[in-house]
């Protein structure tokens, strides 16, 4: 049997208010380092993610880290999995978007964020 999303979320979700400039998720990812932020509005709800690539793209296209992190991340269509799903269904979802991280929801309550590093780490962990 497959193990499932919730044995492999590492801590408590890190999140960004979507008012946020890309400086403050810089600092955010620099000093937690991770790859992803998830967006919140003021209730605290995800609206959307930041990640590293994001804001790579950004500073290509000549924006600056006083953007705010809703003209950079993506927002609307967040890519979840709840906390029961197995890490084999995580994986073919990452392949098939093209994402290295996965948002987990337990219903609207927000749980954690996984890492295509976490499903990576866990295989191996079960081959060996
Ligand atoms: P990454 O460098 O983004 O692949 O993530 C490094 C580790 O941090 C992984 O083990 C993830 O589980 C964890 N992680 C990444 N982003 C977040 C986040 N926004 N909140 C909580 N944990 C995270
Ligand atoms: P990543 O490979 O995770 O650094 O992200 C690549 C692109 O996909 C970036 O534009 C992210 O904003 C976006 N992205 C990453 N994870 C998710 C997710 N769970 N839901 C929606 N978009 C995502």
């Amino acid at each position: 049997m497959s193990i499932t999303v919730d044995k492999v979320i590492k801590r408590e979700p890190l999140v960004i208010n979507e008012n946020a400039t890309v400086k403050d998720a810089v600092d955010i990812m620099s000093r937690e380092n991770v790859g992803l932020l998830v967006i919140v509005n003021s209730a605290g709800k995800p609206i959307g993610v930041i990640s590293e690539r994001d804001i790579i793209r950004a500073l290509s296209r000549g924006k600056d880290l006083n953007a705010k992190v809703t003209e950079v991340g993506t927002i609307g269509n967040i890519i979840t999995v709840s906390p029961k799903d197995s890490i084999y269904k995580a994986a073919l979802l990452m392949n098939d978007h093209k994402i290295r991280h996965l948002v987990v929801m337990d219903g609207d309550k927000l749980r954690g964020v996984i890492s295509i590093r976490d499903i990576i780490s866990e295989e191996r962990v079960v081959s060996s």
